[in-house]
């Protein structure tokens, strides 16, 4: 099975093959297709399997495809762009990491992105989401802190991703995913990804997740 039968865009399946992939790991071969779907997804992926790939690929084609409704009028001054797509990590190495992915598969797609996290000045994070951000990849803690000075707006969210679910439990951002949550459009895309099922897992996926698919490797 090549990456070429999954349903991506020839702009994508150019950036895979630069970055010297030639076939999709098992891990995307189940999700790739699922996320183009539309539909929710429920994953169970190890570090390793390369689950980053399997859900930014699939969320690059569809914003790319779908375009930026922000400028569907010609007539008006551009807006800038909303959030589109938010991708909540446990810790800034790992949103680092998967901001990256997104700027490599992303290459020859219009699409903007950056990291949100602690431990580093809140001003320039401000200043790049003035400028407008297709995909925002965050830490729950430092998104709040821009929610509460009022920098970022999650109105306009259609695609959640929530990245070693697992860890961000065991780290008690459960209440701040909460409070994220709540600000989000309720008609939107949910992806869970997570290492390991424990019972709160289970519990807290089924709150989010509306039939999702239910992948594993
Ligand atoms: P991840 O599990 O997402 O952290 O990815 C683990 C590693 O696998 C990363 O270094 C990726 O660049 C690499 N990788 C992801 N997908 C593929 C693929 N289809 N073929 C070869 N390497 C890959």
């Amino acid at each position: 099975m090549s990456f070429s039968n999954l349903g991506l865009s020839d702009a994508i399946l150019r950036a895979i093959t630069e970055r010297g992939y030639t076939e999709p790991t098992p891990i995307q071969l189940q999700a790739i297709p699922a996320v183009l779907s539309g539909g929710d997804l429920l994953a169970g992926a190890q570090t390793g399997t390369g689950k980053t790939a399997g859900f930014t690929l699939p969320i690059l084609h569809l914003l790319s495809e779908k375009g930026d409704r922000s400028s569907v009028s010609s007539s008006q001054p551009k807006k800038r762009s909303p959030i589109r797509a938010l991708i909540l990590t446990p810790t800034r190495e790992l949103a680092a990491q998967v901001e990256e992915s997104v700027r490599v598969y992303g290459k020859y797609v219009r699409l903007t992105s950056m990291t949100i996290f602690g431990g580093v000045g809140m001003n320039p994070q401000v200043q790049r989401l003035k400028g407008g951000v297709d995909i925002l990849v965050a830490t729950p803690g430092r998104l709040l802190d821009h929610v509460q000075q009022g920098t970022v707006d999650l109105s306009r969210v259609e695609i959640l991703v929530l990245d070693e679910a697992d860890r961000m439990l065991d780290m008690g951002f459960i209440r701040d995913i909460r409070r994220i949550l709540a600000l989000l459009p309720k008609q939107r895309q949910n992806l869970l990804f997570s290492a390991t099922f424990s019972s709160d897992i289970k519990a807290f996926a089924s709150s989010l997740l509306d039939r999702p698919t239910l992948i594993e490797a």
